[in-house]
């Protein structure tokens, strides 16, 4: 049985550009931002709009491929595309871009965005091992906090900067709820449609709102599981997905686990479990900026060098979701990620004692027939194990 609440969430995306429109003529600003390191307090407290400009979709890539190399990850390209070729409404609503310096591909081609939105770059820490990375970090936070209240023409005070952080906070919580459904074995939820709910909160301008139909979503799928009902028959392989992000449009890999045989339980990456872990301190003593700040530089992507705590974020998901296969997708030319593969493939067979696999693909459907050869002799492994 399918939640109801699923048809709300299918028709978000649409209803939310129209929302976002309709804010805007009203007077309110749109912030776009591009990477789970861009701190959503500081514009939720400058009484602006935080939309996800993330490029999820092939469409738009062959108009940023005049301009960007080919061999370039799907991500970046898609991003640039929606804005050359203005079919993002979001990127069109935004009145202010931040960005981070991430990976060397995402942070020359802010670069090039820049001639098209005003845009800030956040200059990230290499790593957070260093003594200092976290001070650099709170004055590009400050930095950024200039950047808004002089683009926005507001100020952004303490007062604000706390009630941000608790509305983001609860934010995050009720995702992490929503995901932890998955914990019951059979899953409740299929990972497409927790894909879907989780993507496209991201354009939900109404916090208040949003964590209102998580919450109801989350209700709804522990009835569903109370009745002992799953889409999944016991037994199914319990998937773990970490690696690069992914939204709808590009969720072919998640889609082939599931017609294969497996079901994806949780998502490691930043459109799960990554972004949701930590939560900033809400000690009423403590510097909100530094609060965020700390809690900004706790997420563990692979452009951290090193990112020891994607490790031990792999080992307790593969525990508390009982996991029996972990598979690590990368976008085509995404170096940190298919790099730090092979510490996580190593981990994963020393430390979980489960299976692994690494994926690499783009956004386009070219490589679906291998793709499914190979899932398919993964999950059949899986069944056999
Ligand atoms: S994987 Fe890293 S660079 Fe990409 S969105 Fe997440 S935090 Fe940002
Ligand atoms: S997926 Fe990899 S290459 Fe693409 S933007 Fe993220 S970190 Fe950069």
């Amino acid at each position: 049985m399918r939640p109801q609440m699923m048809k709300i969430f299918e028709n978000m995306r649409a209803d939310n550009a129209l929302t976002v429109q309709n804010a805007k003529d009203n007077g309110f600003k749109v912030v776009g931002m591009f990477c789970a390191f861009s701190p959503q307090e500081l514009v939720l407290a400058a009484g602006a709009l935080p939309v996800s400009l993330c490029g999820t979709r092939q469409e738009p890539i062959p108009a940023a491929e005049k301009t960007l190399p080919r061999n370039l990850c799907p991500l970046i390209k898609s991003s640039f595309g929606f804005a050359v070729t203005d079919t993002c409404p979001y990127f069109r609503a935004s009145d202010f871009v931040i960005a981070e310096t991430t990976c060397d591909g995402k942070k020359k081609m802010f670069e090039l965005l820049a001639q098209y939105k005003p845009l800030h770059v956040m200059h990230l820490p290499q790593g957070t091992d260093r003594s200092g990375a976290l001070q650099w970090w709170l004055e590009e936070m400050n930095l950024l906090k200039e950047r808004l209240e002089e683009h926005l023409e507001v100020t952004i005070n303490q007062e604000d900067l706390r009630a941000a952080i608790k509305l983001s906070n609860r934010e995050r919580q009720a995702l992490k709820n929503l995901l932890e459904v998955n914990r019951l074995d059979p899953a409740p939820l299929t990972g497409m449609d927790m894909l879907t709910a989780i993507w496209v909160r991201g354009f939900n301008v109404d916090k208040e709102e949003g964590i209102g139909l998580i919450e109801q979503l989350t209700e709804e799928i522990r009835n569903i599981a109370g009745q002992g009902i799953s889409p999944f028959a016991k037994g199914t392989p319990r998937i773990l997905l970490t690696g690069c992000p992914v939204g709808t449009g590009c969720e072919k890999v998640v889609r082939l686990l599931e017609e294969c045989g497996g079901s994806v339980v949780c998502y490691e990456n930043c459109t799960g479990i990554k972004t949701l872990e930590y939560l900033v301190d809400e000690d009423e003593q403590r510097d909100p900026m530094e609060a965020i700040a700390e809690r900004y530089l706790q997420i563990p992507c692979s452009c951290i060098s090193p990112n020891p705590g994607r490790l031990e974020l792999i080992s307790k998901l593969v525990a508390d979701y009982q996991v029996d296969g972990v598979v690590d997708l990368s976008w085509q030319a995404c170096h940190t990620y298919i790099v730090e593969g092979e510490l996580v493939r190593r981990h994963v067979r020393d430390n979980c004692g489960v299976p692994y696999i690494q994926l690499e693909t783009d956004y386009s459907t070219s490589d679906i027939e291998q793709l499914k050869t190979r899932i398919s002799a993964f999950i059949e492994m899986l069944n056999g194990s």
